[in-house]
């Protein structure tokens, strides 16, 4: 009888401790009662999502029904592709507002495109020119998983991004100890939002923001990255987080953490009206991550007066005369909320947040830590997104390059005799007339090899520091501008081409490694100058025209 009182306790105590050690937490559950008129406008959804259009588990209908499970509003899907594909048009799935974007992966890393129509040829290449085709076509740039463990995935480009992931729950759990992964794995069973949120911890990536915030305008979001678990060919052979198929869900992911977008008004239930103000939203940085597991569901108004004017989230100003700067959040007991400067603690508050800032500067924006947060450092619960002081950061848009080579240029030279390079199973000729080159090509179709057709000249021992040119394409498209050494060593850059002709301007120092590594040697050492239509930027068995109006080397 006292043995088995004793193994009885035993058993007890041994569940306890399960209980309080493996399976985390619920939630915190707030009450919003007193928040109607920000909660109806407070959106939550899941951003960076892939479906099996990509190397994701779940189709459309399955990534809807779990982002209703978990509460959520509507689901940004990510696949991978090119941008070539149509996006879908916004729908309503359920209660659930489905969005199509894409992830392209570029020479420095994966690049997210919102709110961008069908591209007219595959983007790729290098980041920059990824960035600019995007821009072009009025999409919204966000670097994925900028600090991936996997250097292959993490985003290494300078170019100026509109969006940056703070936080991505893929990268967040490749920095996990083992023991630490089981235990989320144990817990999973029983709460698996908060077991997946055990796996986080303050990511890096935030330092790296605060950096960029003061030079330009960068929207951060909070990315799932959720493929439902399944082994991930294109992006990680075999490397689900539990290696088990199905784990984690989409709806797992969607219940640790989501963005939520301040809308002027509550949702009407009309899909593209709808996406309009939710893309919006993001694009003007009126959006917040919450860590939806640990206490949901999250509010946050964060504005600032400046006399009659009322600046939101997101937003900046550059009047020099006093501004208020005001909070007030929807926070779990013990919360604290800390108001940073350019990436600095400023001040500290338990409740409502008002400071009056003289002569304001800077990157104001808000963290909202709470005690029971996992991670070393601890994750925020809330981030907020900036408001900016001081004069726009933002840069101008990049100005197309016609009309600058003409002004550059000074006297016109004669075109360059071109000849035509190219893979053996690709066509091309080249007709010239009126000062004209024109070549008209056709990649090899079939699979991808190293199709490419080219025009190239001949230098021996000439001395510019730019090269300028005017093309014209028969459609819009992309053309990589090279140098070649004697050695066979290649550098170069890609331009944009319309068919209304662009004119630009290549310097020789801007130009890139291609074939071999290093700086651009010296104009002297340059054996050829090649115009360089390849797989980057358009598919096997493509053909076009490409027109030379005007060629010349400068100084
Ligand atoms: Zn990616
Ligand atoms: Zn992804």
């Amino acid at each position: 009888m006292r043995r088995l009182i004793w193994t009885l306790v035993a058993v007890i105590t041994a569940g306890v401790l399960f209980f309080v050690y493996v399976v985390p937490p619920a939630p915190d559950r707030l009450d919003a009662s007193a928040w109607s008129d920000l909660g109806a406008r407070t959106v939550p959804g899941a951003y960076h999502v892939h479906s099996t259009r990509s190397d994701g588990h779940g189709d459309k209908a399955a990534i809807a029904a779990a982002a209703a499970a978990a509460g959520l509003k509507f689901v940004i899907l990510t696949d991978h592709g090119d941008g070539t594909r149509p996006p879908d048009a916004p729908e309503y799935v359920g209660p659930v507002l489905m969005l199509d974007a894409v992830e392209i992966s570029t020479d420095e890393g994966h690049l997210v495109a919102i709110d961008m129509p069908r591209a007219p040829y595959p983007l790729g290449g290098a980041g920059d020119a990824v960035i600019e085709d995007v821009t072009r076509l009025g999409g919204f740039a966000i670097a994925a998983h900028p600090d991936s463990q996997k250097p292959a995935l993490r985003w290494t480009s300078n170019a100026a991004v509109d969006g940056i992931e703070w936080l991505n729950l893929d990268s967040q759990w490749r920095d996990e100890s083992r023991s630490a992964l089981a235990l989320a794995g144990i817990g999973y069973f029983f709460r698996q939002g908060p077991a997946l949120a055990t796996l986080l911890d303050r990511p890096r990536t935030i330092a790296r923001w605060d950096a960029l915030t003061p030079k330009q305008r960068v929207v951060a979001l909070a990315a799932v990255d959720a493929h439902g678990g399944v082994g991930r060919p294109a992006e990680d052979p075999g490397g689900s987080l539990f290696g088990t198929v199905g784990i984690p869900s989409y709806e797992a992911s969607f219940r640790t953490f989501s963005n939520r977008a301040v809308l002027d008004r509550p949702l009407s239930g009309h899909a593209a009206e709808d996406a309009k103000a939710i893309y919006g939203a993001i694009r003007k940085g009126r959006v917040f991550t919450a860590i939806d597991a640990l206490a949901a569901p999250a509010l946050l108004d964060f504005w600032a007066e400046a006399g009659a004017a009322r600046i939101e989230m997101g937003e900046g100003v550059s009047s020099d005369s006093d501004v208020t700067l005001l909070a007030r959040a929807l926070m779990p007991a013990g919360a604290e909320m800390g108001l940073m400067k350019n990436g600095r603690l400023m001040a500290k508050s338990y409740g409502d947040m008002r400071r009056v800032l003289t002569g304001a500067e800077g990157v104001y924006r808000l963290e909202i830590r709470v005690p029971e947060a996992p991670g070393t450092p601890p994750v925020p619960w809330l981030m907020s997104n900036p408001i900016y002081f001081g004069p726009d950061p933002r840069p101008a848009p990049p100005v197309s390059a016609a009309g600058t080579a003409a002004t550059r240029t000074g006297a016109a030279i004669a075109p360059f005799p071109w000849r035509i390079e190219k893979d053996p199973a690709s066509r091309a000729i080249l007709r010239t007339s009126d000062r004209v080159a024109t070549l008209e090509y056709t990649l090899a179709a079939g699979s991808r090899g190293s199709q490419f057709v080219a025009l190239a000249t001949d230098l021996s021992q000439a001395s510019f520091r730019a090269i300028d040119l005017s093309l014209a394409g028969d459609r819009a498209g992309r053309v990589s501008v090279q140098i070649r050494s004697a050695d066979g060593k290649r550098w170069g850059r890609s331009y944009y081409v319309d068919p209304a002709g662009t004119a630009f301007h290549v310097p020789l120092s801007e130009l890139r490694p291609i074939a071999g590594t290093g700086p651009p040697p010296e104009s002297e050492a340059v054996t050829s100058i090649l115009l360089v239509v390849d797989l980057t930027n358009a598919s096997p068995g493509h053909s076009g025209a490409l027109r030379v109006m005007a060629s010349a080397l400068s100084n």
